[in-house]
């Protein structure tokens, strides 16, 4: 059997290295567009700095992937509390929200959302994210906070937003599931709580994310599957109606039995209309340390703040800035139109005034600024987009995979079990958030 799997991911390279593991008799190659594995979860190093695609945290409840984490990092990993943080009314508090950090928010605020708890809006259908939010939380967390963040960060209003964006979205920011944020009344609940809930998470006990990446990859080379970089696919190559191949940009053709497609699903079905929002990823490298803040993640729901998030490397691992130093990665979504997507630079300025407004840097204290462009990095789930996902007929020996493949808000957990799962054989649900 002749696999060809495209993309080197976590997707694609925990196929690899399971089916490659499990003794199969396969000729695995693995295509990647980029210079390095790991996708979403690739890492910069850059004069000493270590910068992920954002925060990028492993944790789960599913007991095979845990133990698959722990298998390829093999010691190699610290575990983490998890601390995050959101900005709101000119401050940094705990997310989820603790008693310690609603005290300070306008008495407003806090009076008009006590009065939703007992006067829930009348929503008959929930039709759409903003009909979803706006039943959990309120009409007034949604409008201070939920529908500015939404549009700044999709670039569309929360009406023209499927409830499935909630679904995946809400559980995302919260991370575990038996922290309770899914209502207004499980926030105030956590609000009393004595103690918050400790979630701890995985990280590699050297360099970035891709550390993991990078050890998979290893695995997969010493079992004989080959990885080409630089090596983007163009589309498929079809005979009598199944998959006899890829072709590449540049007219080459690999042969494949079958191919695991974890790639954008836009490059093989443009026609559908789905789409992707991308990421600006701004690396900032800072000559002292700065931040008081000992959150890892920070959300920005502001609509004026040009940001959606800021992550502090140095609070993942001390070294993952050189000693004394510290730095920022912060967060851009856009799409391809954008001027900023294809100009970066051009927002320099604007970008200095706001973190300088929260206070993340001075401004004179900048060692160098690292402009990544991050194209397909979330799904955008419209009200159609479910439609437009059933109209496409896969061939036979295509198998649509991963984040950008299946067109799935997922997580790293949920590449791995997805690909654990198609290894076995076994039916892959992608209803994430009910987690198995
Ligand atoms: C900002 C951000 C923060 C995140 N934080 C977390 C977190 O804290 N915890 C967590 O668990 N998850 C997090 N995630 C999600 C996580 O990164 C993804 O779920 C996971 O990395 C997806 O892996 P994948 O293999 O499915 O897809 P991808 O990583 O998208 O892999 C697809 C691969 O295909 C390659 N490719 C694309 N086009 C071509 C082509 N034409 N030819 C060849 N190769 C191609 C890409 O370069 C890429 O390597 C985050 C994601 C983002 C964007």
């Amino acid at each position: 059997m002749k696999t060809v799997i495209v993309g080197a991911g976590l997707s694609g390279l925990t196929l690899a290295e399971r089916i490659l593991s499990s003794g199969a008799d396969d000729e695995i190659i693995i295509l990647e567009r980029e210079s390095a594995p790991g996708g979403l979860a690739r890492s910069f190093h850059v004069n000493g700095y270590d910068f992920d695609i954002g925060p990028h945290r492993f944790h789960t409840f599913n007991k095979e992937v845990d133990k698959y984490l722990r298998d390829i990092l093999d010691g190699h990993y610290v575990k983490i509390s998890r601390k995050s943080s959101v900005h709101m009314a000119g401050k940094y508090r705990n997310w989820p929200l603790t008693i310690g950090s609603v005290m300070g928010l306008p008495f407003s605020v806090l009076w008009k959302s006590l009065l939703d708890l007992f006067n829930k809006p009348n929503i008959p259908v929930i039709k759409n994210f903003a009909d979803f939010i706006r039943s959990r939380y309120g009409d007034n967390l949604y409008n201070y906070f939920f529908s500015g963040y939404t549009r700044k960060f999709t670039g569309i209003d929360a009406e023209q937003l499927h409830i499935d964006w909630a679904q995946a979205g809400v559980n995302r920011a919260v991370i575990d599931k038996r922290v309770k944020a899914d209502s207004l009344l499980s926030l105030v609940k956590g609000l009393l709580l004595p103690k918050p809930v400790e979630t701890k998470f995985y990280y590699p006990d050297s360099g970035g994310i891709q550390t993991f990446c990078d050890m998979q990859c290893s695995k997969i080379k010493d079992l004989g599957g080959t990885i080409l970089y630089d090596t983007s696919v163009e589309t498929l190559v079809l005979e009598n109606g199944s998959v006899s191949g890829v072709k590449l940009i540049n007219g080459d053709v690999i042969p494949a039995d079958r191919v695991f497609w974890s790639a954008p699903i836009t490059l093989l079905y443009p026609e559908t209309g789905l789409t992707f929002i991308n990421t600006l990823i701004v690396n900032i490298a800072l000559k002292t340390e700065v931040h008081q803040n000992d959150y890892q993640w920070c959300y920005f729901g502001h609509e004026d703040l040009i940001f959606s998030r800021l992550t502090i490397p140095r609070n993942f691992r001390q070294d993952c800035v050189p000693e004394g130093k510290d730095s920022l990665i912060v967060e851009i979504t856009c799409n391809s139109e954008a001027e900023m997507w294809k100009n970066p630079e051009t927002i320099k300025q604007r970008l200095i005034n706001d973190l300088k407004s929260v206070g993340a840097i001075r401004g004179d204290d900048i060692e160098f600024i690292d402009w990544r462009r991050i194209a397909e990095t979330y799904p955008v789930y419209t009200l159609d987009y479910k439609e437009k996902l059933s109209s496409i007929t896969v061939p036979d020996g295509l198998f649509l995979t991963g984040r950008c493949g299946a067109f799935w808000y997922n997580n790293m957990d949920h590449s791995i079990d997805q690909a654990l799962s198609i290894v076995k054989g076994a039916e892959f649900r992608q209803d994430f958030w009910n987690e198995r």
